[in-house]
């Protein structure tokens, strides 16, 4: 057949962009999302929870996606939402597919820059590698046998993006009530599924980048002038002390204990509740 026509430049349009949430991080997460990068990405994004909420509901619309799953911190209930994002990626039509966690910063400049640097031909899989070596999990064989497999796979907590041309390939053992099976079967999170199936069934790799950052790292590492060019950022606790990226301003550690509305007036100093500096 004849080569397919090159797809014209990828724009911010064209990535599906999920995050995970529940019922208990509404308020206290979600709203900071919505007010800072959310607000630069609306259309693209999509809000997967386990709850009603209408106040929710009223800011989001059709964007708030309330699934069937669980509100609590097990596998099952976890891979379910992760099914549920990958359907509705699918179900999109979208060019490429990331998920974030309700606590990480999502740059959207930084995002595409990425995703840019990849031929149309290839199948990806990009994120922040969870450990420093391959995961082992035994998968079940028939006749009460199992296999040892490894693979590698991204932090859902700093965040990762798929193509459609993988995430097609990935639909057999992903989409609608698969995932879930797939992830009960070799008995691991959904973030472990994901590389799994990549790497295991499809035989593909994650693409490690040093780009992604969940709170797991010690973030107040980053340089400030390396902050704008990360794709995502995280914030959290760690042995009882905050563990944040280190930012000056323009609000105060008690205004912004997570750093990211100071992080998103940097990036986007024209934001109305940015302070605004005044030219005299
Ligand atoms: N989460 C969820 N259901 C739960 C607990 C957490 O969907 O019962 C989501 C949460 O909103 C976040 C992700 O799972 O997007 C990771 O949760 P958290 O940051 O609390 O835990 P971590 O694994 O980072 O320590
Ligand atoms: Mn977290």
């Amino acid at each position: 057949s004849p080569p397919s026509p090159r797809p014209p430049e990828l724009q911010l349009h064209d990535v599906f962009i999920a995050v995970k949430t529940t019922r208990a991080f509404h308020r206290s997460r979600l709203e900071l999302l919505l007010d800072t990068w959310v607000s630069r990405t609306r259309e693209q994004t999509f809000i997967f929870t386990d709850s009603l909420d209408e106040g929710l509901q009223e800011r989001l619309g059709s964007h708030l996606v309330v699934t069937n799953c669980s509100a609590e911190h097990s596998h099952p209930a976890l891979s379910c939402k992760m099914a549920a994002e990958f359907d509705a990626f699918l179900a999109s039509g979208l060019r490429w597919f990331c998920h974030v966690d309700d606590d990480n910063y999502l740059n959207p400049r930084a995002l595409l820059k990425l995703l840019k640097t990849f031929p149309w031909t290839r199948d990806v899989y990009i994120g922040r590698p969870s450990l420093n070596r391959p995961i082992h999990a035994s998968e079940p064989q028939p006749n009460n046998r199992t296999r040892l497999v490894q693979f590698w796979f991204a932090t859902g907590g700093a965040g990762f993006c798929i193509n459609r041309k993988l995430a097609l390939k990935m639909a057999p053992w992903a989409s609608g009530p698969r995932f879930v099976d797939t992830s009960a079967l070799i008995r691991l999170p959904d973030d472990c599924t994901v590389g799994y199936i990549v790497e295991c069934k499809l035989g593909g790799h994650l693409q490690p980048s040093p780009l992604f950052h969940s709170h797991l790292e010690t973030l107040q590492l980053l340089g400030a002038g390396q902050l704008p060019k990360q794709v995502t950022l995280s914030y959290g606790v760690f042995e009882g002390k905050l563990n944040v990226i280190k930012l000056h301003g323009p609000f105060s550690p008690e205004e912004d204990s997570s750093r990211f509305r100071s992080l998103h007036c940097l990036l986007y100093p024209d934001t109305p509740w940015c302070p605004q500096l005044v030219a005299r």
